[in-house]
């Protein structure tokens, strides 16, 4: 369906869960958050339920993520069941990889169709301490099982702090020399831990490629669901992409909603509140009810986002900005 803006929008991001197995310092405390206990989580017949809504809606494509998506049990049979739900047209996930090689049978043959998996370093001390404790070993033995399978599209998933040397953006940016993976650099968000990190921006990454890799070529065509800008570096199987939410803003173009973990709709990430979708399922409430409130809350999706901070105090008060980090709101 259009919004009050005429963007259509067509994809969810629904996280299965706020847990996490690592504790990367721009998006979790130290000590993790606390959890939400399990009965205020939706289960998986209200995930695919509110999926089936959302088609009738216009929603075609649903990415699983958290919190860490693998930490839920059974995450494959949702995909499996959101997979199967007619109008679907693809079902992916995103995931630190950590345990993705012990998952990634049974997620392709549920359907998933693509996997995009967060990596910042590959160098094994900086990625342990930016994840506070995580093996990198795992994570790349779980973006290698996930490449074993031909069929399926694999991203990996770079957010980009100020201070990272640039060797991290040659390592990483190079592992699409030779493996089927397209390579995205995040620029950091200001939601929650993310405001306390100063992030680098794409320019300076995409210079020191150039010089390393030569001169790319734009990609024109669209990949995936999201609002990256890609390039291809000479002789390259893969891409390179950027996502640059602040300092190259494409929420004229935005096409996504978010489900939390909870059963909040939310139409954009940084505004805080939303629609209680699991208050209205858990009192009863029939299909053509929960299609009309995500209805109204997609056709109420903001005009944009004020990550820039180009926007006053009283404004910003009235705005009801979102305080939760990014692992409890979905990634
Ligand atoms: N645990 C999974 C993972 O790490 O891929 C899925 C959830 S995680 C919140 C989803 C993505 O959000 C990851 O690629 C992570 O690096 C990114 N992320 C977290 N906090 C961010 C921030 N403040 N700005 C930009 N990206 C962020
Ligand atoms: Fe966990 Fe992903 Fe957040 Fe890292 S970015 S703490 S892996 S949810």
């Amino acid at each position: 369906m259009r919004d009050q803006y005429g963007r259509t929008i067509e994809y969810m991001r629904v996280s299965v869960t706020d847990r996490c197995n690592l504790r990367c310092v721009y998006c979790m405390p130290e000590k993790g958050v606390p959890s939400v206990p399990h009965n205020e989580i939706l289960t998986f017949d209200e995930i695919s339920r509110i999926c089936r809504i959302g088609v009738s809606l216009g929603i075609s494509r649903i990415r699983l993520t958290g919190g860490e998506p693998l930490v839920r049990k059974n995450l494959p049979e949702l995909v499996g069941m959101i997979r199967r739900t007619p109008g679907v047209e693809q079902v992916s996930l995103t995931t630190n990889g950590i345990l993705l090689k012990d998952n990634i049978n049974e997620l392709v043959s549920n359907g998933v169709k693509s996997v995009n998996v967060s990596i910042d370093t590959l160098d094994e001390q900086r990625y342990f301490e930016t994840t506070r404790g995580g093996g990198l070993a795992e994570a790349l033995k779980g973006l290698e099982a996930a490449l074993d399978f031909p069929e399926l599209t694999v991203k990996i998933n770079c957010v980009l702090l100020a201070g990272q040397p640039q060797e991290d953006w040659i390592r990483l940016a190079g592992l699409a020399k030779d493996k089927k993976v397209d390579v995205r650099f995040i620029e950091m968000m200001p939601i929650g831990f993310g405001k306390q990190y100063a992030g680098a921006g794409q320019e300076k990454v995409m210079e020191t490629l150039k010089n390393v890799f030569g001169e790319p070529k734009r990609y024109s065509g669209r990949l995936g669901n999201g609002p990256a800008v890609y390039v291809q570096f000479p002789g390259f199987r893969g891409k390179t992409g950027f996502i640059s939410a602040v300092s190259h803003q494409f929420c004229s173009t935005c096409n996504r909603v978010r489900l939390t973990s909870t059963g909040i709709l939310k139409p954009c990430l940084q505004y805080g509140g939303g629609t209680d979708l699991r208050k209205l399922i858990r009192e009863g409430a029939e299909d053509s009810e929960v299609r009309e409130n995500m209805e109204k809350a997609i056709y109420g999706k903001p005009a944009a986002h004020h990550f820039d901070g180009k926007i006053s105090a009283a404004e910003e008060e009235r705005e009801n900005f979102e305080t939760k980090d990014m692992s409890q709101i979905g990634g």
